[in-house]
């Protein structure tokens, strides 16, 4: 019988969560459900400086928010340091680690040597041969590092989206898997966690590619099994460069801030470095989870499209069934909330029916909503341009059929006015603007004695 796919996402809650974390979250998640595997949720907090408690609770929040559920953890590795610290004694044993007394000095003066030298910048190895009963008192008094020994020169792992990876471990040079104030590094708490926890596909940012040699040789040290590695391509802006923290819409929260639908934002993270075989960019989550793959991750660096994004969000919301659109939508009503609110519920639907099609995203509820609640005539500089007079003087006497068609068409006959000259007056008059939904959708919104006081107020303001 074939074992479980496992999967985990490894986030360090140092700071707010970005775009490329989450991605690589999306990738996991999709993963794990796609081959009907667990996806486990591991906080990478040894760092007690950097780590804060509030940002853990920001990434879950984020993950609930898209739908990324987790089958085990949260894992807090600050709470594992014992097993971390046994681990190292299992490997001192083994002679795979052993301890490294030089200095800060030392080491930095180690590496402007290595400079001159034109070396690769690695440890030295001058702790290495240190006679181990000597090593083993000098520990006793004097602050230590431990260090990774490696054996072999040259490491093959096979990685699922590059294939065969050789790695010349000389270039790496022995590394620190516990600094001199007991703090287990990120290869020692990773590789030992990814093994304990029997994950079975490493899937995170091409950034990890110089750790997993590291970490599969501390698995094989322990007599693990390593599992396969996948390195997701680094993440550009549209314009070039790369994705930083910093970049606006970078952070997830400020997407949800914006009014991005979580299926838009899970959607466009997928297609950061992945597409499915039919090439198809507008997809449902279950879609995603069915084709998902990592035979069909790219190579190259993928975009961060934030177009893409709008247009995604966009489509998105036209699908939306008014009474999920309604509650997505009161968050962001603003000033228009109270307004809605006092409207029995079946209007409500009706008008996130009709605004629907003009959202790009549901921070242009609250705008797209105030000319149903308020009318002002700020905003219709350039309607001289119309025969707005004629049209809504022909207009108001008419006004009080439903059959809004038919108003227009005697409108027409009566003024002349056609297309624009005859729309454009009807929706400045009715709305106090020159754009927004289907016009026949806002005369019916309005009662007949709304429609007339608002041509009135219109015909004594132009
Ligand atoms: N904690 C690491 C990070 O946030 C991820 C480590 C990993 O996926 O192995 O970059």
């Amino acid at each position: 019988m074939e074992s479980i796919v496992r999967v985990r996402f490894a986030p360090s809650p140092t700071g707010p969560v970005h775009a490329g974390n989450i991605r690589t979250a999306v990738f996991n998640w999709l993963f794990a459900r796609n081959l009907r595997g667990k996806f486990v949720l591991r906080m990478e907090d040894t760092d007690p400086e950097r780590s804060r408690k509030e940002y853990a609770e920001n990434i879950m929040s984020v993950l609930e928010w898209l739908g990324l559920d987790w089958d085990e953890g949260p894992v807090f590795q600050s709470q594992r340091t014992e097993i971390y610290n046994e681990v190292i004694d299992r490997l001192y044993e083994k002679g795979a680690v052993y301890p490294c007394f030089c200095s800060e000095g030392q080491l930095v003066s180690d590496r402007k040597e290595a400079e001159r030298k034109h070396r690769p910048p690695v440890y030295v190895g001058r702790c290495r041969f240190i006679d181990r009963d000597e090593a083993r008192e000098r520990c006793e008094s004097e602050p230590h590092a431990m260090r990774f020994a490696f054996e072999s020169e040259e490491l093959e792992y096979h990685d699922a989206v590059r294939g065969s990876v050789i790695v010349d471990i000389g270039l790496m040079g022995d590394f620190i898997v516990r600094r001199s104030n007991g703090m287990v590094t990120y290869n020692l708490a990773a590789a030992v966690d990814d093994a304990e926890m029997e994950i079975t596909h490493v899937i995170r940012g091409e950034d990890h590619i110089s750790n997993s040699p590291k970490q599969i040789m501390i698995m094989k040290a322990l007599g693990y099994r390593p599992p396969i590695y996948a390195h997701l391509p680094l993440i550009h802006m549209s314009g070039g460069g790369k994705l930083s923290k910093r970049d606006p819409f970078a952070s997830i929260d400020d997407l949800r801030k914006s009014g991005f639908l979580p299926a838009a934002v899970v959607n466009f993270l997928a297609l950061i470095g992945w597409s499915p075989e039919d090439k198809r960019e507008d997809m449902e989550i279950e879609e995603l989870v069915e084709k998902f793959s990592l035979e069909r991750v790219a190579l190259r660096s993928a975009t961060y499209d934030l177009g893409k994004l709008r247009w995604l969000n966009k489509t998105k919301i036209k699908r939306e069934e008014p009474q999920s659109l309604l509650a997505m939508s009161k968050p962001f009503a603003g000033r228009s909330l109270n307004n809605l609110e006092n409207l029995p519920e079946e209007r409500q639907l009706v008008l996130v029916s009709i605004i629907r099609d003009n959202l790009g995203t549901l921070a242009d509820v609250e705008d797209e909503m105030k000319p149903f609640f308020e009318y002002s005539l700020e905003d219709i500089t350039g309607v001289s341009e119309y025969p707005a007079r004629e049209v809504a003087e022909a207009f108001l006497p008419l006004c009080e059929s439903e059959d809004f068609k038919a108003v227009c068409g005697e409108v027409s006959g009566k003024t002349g006015a056609k297309g624009k000259n005859l729309y454009m007056p009807i929706r400045a008059g009715l709305t106090g603007r020159f754009h927004g939904p289907e016009l026949g959708k806002i005369y019916s919104w309005f009662a007949p004695e709304e429609r007339k006081a608002r041509i009135k107020t219109f015909l004594e303001h132009i």
